[in-house]
């Protein structure tokens, strides 16, 4: 087990967003850094930003391929849309079809109610 150095400490704990959230199993990041100091914690432990565990592997001499890191960091969050976009016309078409729907069924709970009473 490696003893925790606390220049290394410190050099972890600045990488971190410092939210002391809890989210990473350690009450607050100052105890996440010292774990991953020690080596008892992944450097990429921390759920707030996962990220951070290329910055600590370096920190704490760890090696970590970077091409992946590029890869992924760079990936959009969302898929992006296949296809030619919509166009304006057709999107409004779209909605305006929507609404008819919306009020055919707000029209027919009308009806319902007025069945009732
Ligand atoms: S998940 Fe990250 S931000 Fe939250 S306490 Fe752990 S190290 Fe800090």
């Amino acid at each position: 087990m490696a003893v925790a150095n606390k220049d290394k400490i410190k050099q972890i704990y600045a990488t971190l967003p410092q939210l002391n959230c809890g989210l990473c199993g350690y009450e607050n990041c100052g105890q996440f850094a010292v774990a991953v100091a020690e080596e008892k914690a992944s450097p990429f432990g921390c759920r707030q930003n996962p990220w951070v565990g290329y910055n600590i592997s370096e920190i704490i001499g760890m090696r970590v391929p970077v091409f992946g890191y590029q890869q992924r960091f760079y990936q959009p969050i969302f898929a992006p849309r296949s296809g030619p976009l919509p166009s304006l016309e057709s999107l409004g078409k779209e909605v305006g079809e929507l609404l008819k729907g919306i009020d055919n069924i707000l029209n027919r709970i009308e009806n319902l109610g007025k069945k009732k009473a």
